[in-house]
């Protein structure tokens, strides 16, 4: 009998994780309501220089043992992604960096995919009820939503405004200020 686990990753495939990167276990802890998903890099495998772009880094050591990222609910259980992060060495730029991943921003106990999800309810719910809903502590979707508000008000050109006008007051604001703008939209999730 063909092991369908070996032919056909569902995990691996949904995750859309690219090489050197492959799940290798996963664990359905019932008791808990979560899965596990256990992600792991090839023997031998190489990773661009997260500093200068260099290819061909080879791994150097492995602090981070088991690093994780809470992900897209599988159905009714809360997904945890693990991984050993490695570090590599570049012999371009001569540094020992820790590699990015390519499925959370560094530093980030979120994946992209888990951050994008909380964002689209953003639109539709207040952060509090989003935290609610999806089992995660206000504070840090607060952070993901200053990240990426502050993201966004880097990319709009803001530089001739002088008067906005509020959907929510129906009132003509005062003249705001780049910076008082920024902090509008930082105090008004
Ligand atoms: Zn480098």
């Amino acid at each position: 009998m063909i092991d369908f686990q070996e032919k056909y990753n569902v995990f691996q495939s949904a995750l859309e994780i690219p090489e050197p990167w492959y799940v290798f276990h996963h664990e359905l802890a019932k008791d808990e309501k979560t899965l596990h998903i256990y992600i792991e890099y090839r023997k031998g495998a190489e990773f661009s220089c997260p500093k200068c772009g260099a290819s061909g880094c080879k791994v150097h050591d492995t602090q981070d043992q088991d690093r994780t990222w809470r992900h897209l609910d599988f159905w009714q259980y809360k997904t945890i992604l693990h991984a050993r992060v490695p570090r590599v060495k570049c012999n371009s730029c001569n540094s020992i960096l820790t590699v990015q991943n390519d499925w959370a921003r560094p530093g980030a106990g979120l994946s992209l995919f888990f951050e994008y999800h909380v964002m689209s309810l953003m639109v539709e719910m207040p952060v509090s009820a989003v935290a609610r809903k999806v089992g995660e502590h206000d504070t840090r979707l607060w952070r993901v939503f200053k990240y990426y508000v502050n993201e966004a008000m880097k990319n709009i050109d803001v530089t001739g405004v002088t008067r906005i006008a509020m959907d929510e007051t129906k009132k003509e604001a005062e003249s705001m200020t780049k910076d008082e703008f920024r902090r509008y939209a930082y105090s008004h999730g």
